[in-house]
């Protein structure tokens, strides 16, 4: 059994993933925010149905209070599955754009990624395996109106990631990214109607949270040992 910790797995995605992960037969770690109420509800019902979780609070872009999280978690032992998974999305036209709304989501997706995965990256490397597995957005490929900041910060999660899999590649650790196009959360709603997701999707529907946690679950088997570095899209087609 691995020891996984999904951040952001108090939300719509994150808690796809948490179910997924732990229906393969791994501990999981429930992390949160603010949603440790939802966090702690998602614990129990994994352990309901026979698997193995726990959950965790803090705020991603309080470097410190990671830190200080993780090395209680790393007590238990070794962290070798990380999905990188909390954001959030405050988008603006840029000449309307704050430079709290630049800098909030940069902070989220970014600095979190370097505040979780940083400490964990040691102890992973120890063990000689791990997959560290992060959500992006197809708005780091493509760019998106209103989405300054956030394809900023989901396009350097890219090339973050790629410089990540050449530093641990001999360590049996890959490093991916995965680029969601629509899925049916509570993040996408007000943004897409029905109708605009069919114009938007060729496949004219939103993708579901448990089809990017089928993703996820794949890239961190042993049968995804030999790829690392890519970004993996997942849209319904979109690009
Ligand atoms: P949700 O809004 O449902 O979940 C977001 C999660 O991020 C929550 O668990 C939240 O924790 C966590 N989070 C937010 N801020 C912080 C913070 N400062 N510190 C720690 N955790 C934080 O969104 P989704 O499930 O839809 O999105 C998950 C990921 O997928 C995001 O990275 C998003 O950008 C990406 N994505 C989503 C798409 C979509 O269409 N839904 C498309 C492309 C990418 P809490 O609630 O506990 O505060």
């Amino acid at each position: 059994m691995k020891r996984a910790l999904v951040t952001g797995g108090s939300g719509g995605i994150g808690a796809a993933i948490c179910r997924r992960l732990a229906a393969d037969g791994h501990h999981v770690i429930v992390h949160a925010n603010r949603g440790l109420t939802k966090a702690a509800a998602l614990v129990a019902e994994i352990v309901a149905a026979g698997g193995s979780a726990e959950a965790v609070s803090f705020d991603v872009t309080d470097r410190a209070a990671a830190a200080a999280a993780l090395a209680s978690l790393l007590e238990a032992g070794p962290i070798q599955i990380l999905v990188n998974n909390a954001g959030i999305h405050a988008d603006a036209v840029f000449p309307g754009m704050s430079g709290e709304q630049w800098d909030s989501v940069l902070d989220v997706s970014l600095n979190g990624f370097f505040n979780v995965t940083q400490p964990l990256s040691l102890p992973m490397i120890r063990t000689r395996w791990g997959r560290i597995i992060t959500i992006s957005s197809i708005a780091g490929l493509t760019g998106n109106r209103g989405q300054v900041n956030y394809s900023a910060a989901k396009g350097a999660l890219h090339a973050a990631s790629k410089s990540l899999a050449l530093e641990l590649a001999s360590r049996g650790i890959t490093v991916n990214a995965v680029a969601p196009g629509i899925i049916a959360t509570g993040m996408i709603e007000g943004s897409f109607d029905a109708e605009t997701i069919k114009k938007l999707v060729p496949m004219q529907r939103a993708g579901q949270p448990e089809e990017v946690a089928d993703l996820v679950a794949f890239l961190a088997s042993p049968q995804a040992a030999y790829i690392s570095g890519q970004v993996i899209s997942i849209n319904g087609g979109m690009i």
